[in-house]
């Protein structure tokens, strides 16, 4: 299927959403933006700059002077902040613990949406994913997709990602994970949850080609037959 349009893939942490919207993308034909990895770089210039993630107004006046670059091709991640290729510290844990306080900001929040439309204006076809995709950044996106899991569900596959068996260890992941979502979930501005004509799709019992395959067929269910080629 050809698709033009806008898919957005909406959820907590820990439910296999960009694993999902990848082979979404792929199956689609469709560029892929991760808005999370924006976040994240955001994240990096904080740190770098040794600025307090709690302090909003320092946060806001270094992200707004720091260069975010995010690819939108699902073969290949491109991550960079002034130039620096950020791909792999992005996912470490100090980027992960500091993530929620800077992007609870409101001003990074609008500048680094400003540049999501920009991207997605750019390509025909896109899955976008995140937290408040269909509810701020893409209101009239034509699928919208909320991914759930069970929190236990969650932790292990977070788990065996990062090659992690140690129950201790898995417990400690389990409680950044909840430590986060209620942190994104109570935020004032933009906070995490469905948009209200989302399709909610719970991946618990599901695995990774099942959820890929459920959403492919919901965006083919949602697409009138003559915008699809
Ligand atoms: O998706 P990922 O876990 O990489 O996102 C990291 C963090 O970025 C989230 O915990 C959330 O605080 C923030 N985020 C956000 N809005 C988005 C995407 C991510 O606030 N659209």
């Amino acid at each position: 299927m050809t698709f033009r349009g806008q898919v957005t893939l909406d959820g907590p942490s820990g439910t296999g959403k960009s694993s999902v919207a990848r082979g979404v993308a792929a199956r689609l034909g469709a560029a892929y933006l991760d808005t999370g990895a924006m976040y994240r770089a955001a994240t990096v210039a904080v740190l770098d700059a040794g600025v307090d993630p709690a302090d909003a107004d320092a946060v806001a006046r270094t992200v707004g002077g720091a260069r975010i670059e995010v690819g939108t091709d699902a073969a290949t991640e491109t991550v960079r902040v002034d130039g620096a290729d950020v791909a792999v510290r992005i996912r470490g844990a100090e980027v992960t613990r500091a993530v929620s306080a800077v992007s609870a900001v409101p001003a990074v929040r609008r500048q680094l949406v400003e540049q999501q439309r920009a991207l997605v204006a750019a390509a025909g076809a896109v899955v976008v994913e995140g937290r408040d995709i269909g509810t701020v950044v893409l209101p009239g996106a034509a699928v919208k997709i909320y991914l759930t899991a069970a929190p236990e569900a969650r932790a292990q596959r977070r788990a065996a990602q990062l090659g992690i068996t140690d129950p201790d260890e898995v417990a400690a992941l389990a409680a950044d994970l909840r430590r986060r979502d209620e942190f994104d979930s109570s935020r004032a501005d933009s906070p995490l949850r469905p948009a209200a004509d989302a399709v909610v799709v719970d991946s618990t019992e599901l695995d990774q080609q099942g959820v890929v395959d459920r959403v492919v067929a919901l965006v083919g269910s949602a697409v009138p037959a003559g915008e699809r080629a």
